[in-house]
């Protein structure tokens, strides 16, 4: 779900409308992307809400147990991968009685597609065993919670805790830590150190979808490799010094 490419000449209009003027790279520019003032900040993300107003997650789940599901299967794999495996194991399992039920090998041959899908396997087999044992079968609404079950870091809470229950949480995956450091937006050296960074700088009306617009927007244009700076619709906001514009 790529954001529609803007030209270079819309980009330059919406930030002359913003009443921001675009970026002369200097001999002296430090390799380093200066730190967006919040003006900048403001408009960056009316821009990616303007194109995207009601950004989802790309993985597919049917509830809130098949989400953190999915989360868990998602680490170090793609969110199309995951999709292709748990089709058809959501049809079959929504619940952590009904993957108690399946049992290890039958999840196993569901998933086994997936990276380390021995492991992530036993993760949700352990995982459901304590919903259902402490949880009455729920997803706790509670990150302390979340974060003590097998497999659930940080960043799955934060996912969860943001698409299932509409909390301003921003998971701070591969893609977020990369266009946060290159924008300039929240630098910061570790994946915990961008999260707080964002919490200070987000604005208020942007905080519910931010995780979404920053991952999507590097998933599709702030590629790693690659990024497509040319059809950047932030390109004269972004302070990234290495970014080529042609
Ligand atoms: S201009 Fe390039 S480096 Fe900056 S956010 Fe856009 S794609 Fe990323």
């Amino acid at each position: 779900m790529a954001p529609p490419p803007k030209t270079p000449a819309s980009r330059n209009a919406a930030g002359k409308a913003a009443g921001l003027k675009a970026r002369k790279p200097s001999a002296k520019q430090s390799t380093k992307p200066a730190t967006l003032s919040r003006a900048r900040i403001e408009e960056l993300f009316a821009r990616l809400a303007a194109a995207n107003p009601e950004p989802r997650s790309e993985l597919e789940y049917v509830n809130v147990y098949t989400l953190l599901v999915a989360v868990v299967l998602s680490a170090q794999a793609t969110d199309a991968g995951v999709n292709k495996a748990t089709r058809a194991l959501f049809a079959q399992v929504q619940t952590p009685q009904q993957m108690l039920d399946l049992g290890l090998d039958g999840l196993k041959a569901h998933i086994k597609t997936i990276g380390l899908f021995n492991p992530k396997a036993k993760n949700v087999i352990a995982l459901s065993e304590i919903l259902v044992r402490q949880h009455g079968g729920a997803v706790p609404r509670d990150r302390a919670a979340l974060e003590a079950l097998p497999g659930v870091g940080r960043k799955t809470a934060n996912v969860v805790l943001n698409i299932a229950f509409g909390e301003e949480t921003c998971a701070v995956d591969t893609h977020i830590f990369r266009v946060a450091n290159r924008l300039g937006l929240a630098p910061g050296k570790t994946p915990l150190a961008v999260e707080l960074a964002l919490e200070k700088v987000l604005p208020k009306a942007y905080r519910r979808h931010a995780h979404h617009w920053l991952i999507l927007h590097g998933r599709y244009i702030c590629k790693a490799r690659a990024p497509a700076c040319p059809v950047c619709p932030i390109a004269d906001l972004c302070g990234y010094t290495a970014k080529v514009l042609a």
